[in-house]
């Protein structure tokens, strides 16, 4: 994002703005810590800071006269433990990352839902469209509802922004695609990684098993 500055610029009040912290992954209100700059008539740009006590990072913003939230920096780097999940479907989710940290909304949608494809294709789930097979995901495992009707939702978020000519292209937000990456992150963590804590678990209770289960 290029933004050109002629002086004289003036200053501004942009107000608190809502987004997940790229460091400490937290969401929360992040309030100014200086004036805003006006520039062009039409970009604020100014520095925030993480609301988080342990946190508190730093971002510099660029926010629209509305104060909506165009761009900040550091891009969002989303915390996820990778371990267990196949390297190609981490790869896919970060391009969806990327894209959205880079106001690429449509892309990113567009990578979510290939993620969810990939996830599909090596759970071994089949059927002629995504959501087909996103059904029949949900019969060789045992994860809650929920998720899976989040899935649906997402899948058809993808779908949308797949069709040029659907309006709905264009109303993508950034606050849809922030969601849709929280699920995905928890989807993820239910399918790859819950079974392995479990292991884990009970790996240390063969090691150190409790008191009455000595008697
Ligand atoms: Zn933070």
């Amino acid at each position: 994002m290029k933004i050109t500055a002629k002086e004289p610029l003036s200053y501004i009040d942009g107000g608190p703005i809502q987004t997940i912290c790229p460091y400490c992954g937290h969401k929360g209100t992040f309030e100014a810590i200086s004036r805003d700059r006006f520039i062009q008539n039409q970009y604020i740009c100014g520095q925030r800071l993480c609301p988080d006590q342990d946190c508190r990072g730093h971002l510099f913003v660029v926010l629209d006269r509305s104060g909506n939230l165009l761009f900040h920096y550091p891009f969002r780097n989303v915390s996820l433990n990778k371990e267990n999940i196949p390297a190609s479907i981490i790869k896919t989710f970060d391009e969806a990352v990327t894209c959205h940290a880079q106001n690429c909304f449509v892309a990113s949608a567009i990578m979510i839902r290939r993620t969810l494809e990939e996830i599909c294709e090596e759970r071994g789930a089949v059927g002629k469209d995504i959501k087909t097979r996103i059904h029949d995901l949900q019969t060789k495992t045992l994860l809650p509802q929920e998720l899976f009707d989040a899935m649906d939702e997402l899948s058809l978020l993808g779908n949308d922004a797949d069709h040029i000519e659907a309006n709905t292209f264009a109303q993508i937000s950034s606050q849809e695609l922030d969601v849709a990456i929280e699920f995905t992150i928890e989807f993820l963590k239910a399918l790859y990684q819950y079974s392995s804590l479990l292991s884990k678990m009970r790996e240390l209770r063969k090691k150190y098993p409790k008191q009455d289960e000595l008697t």
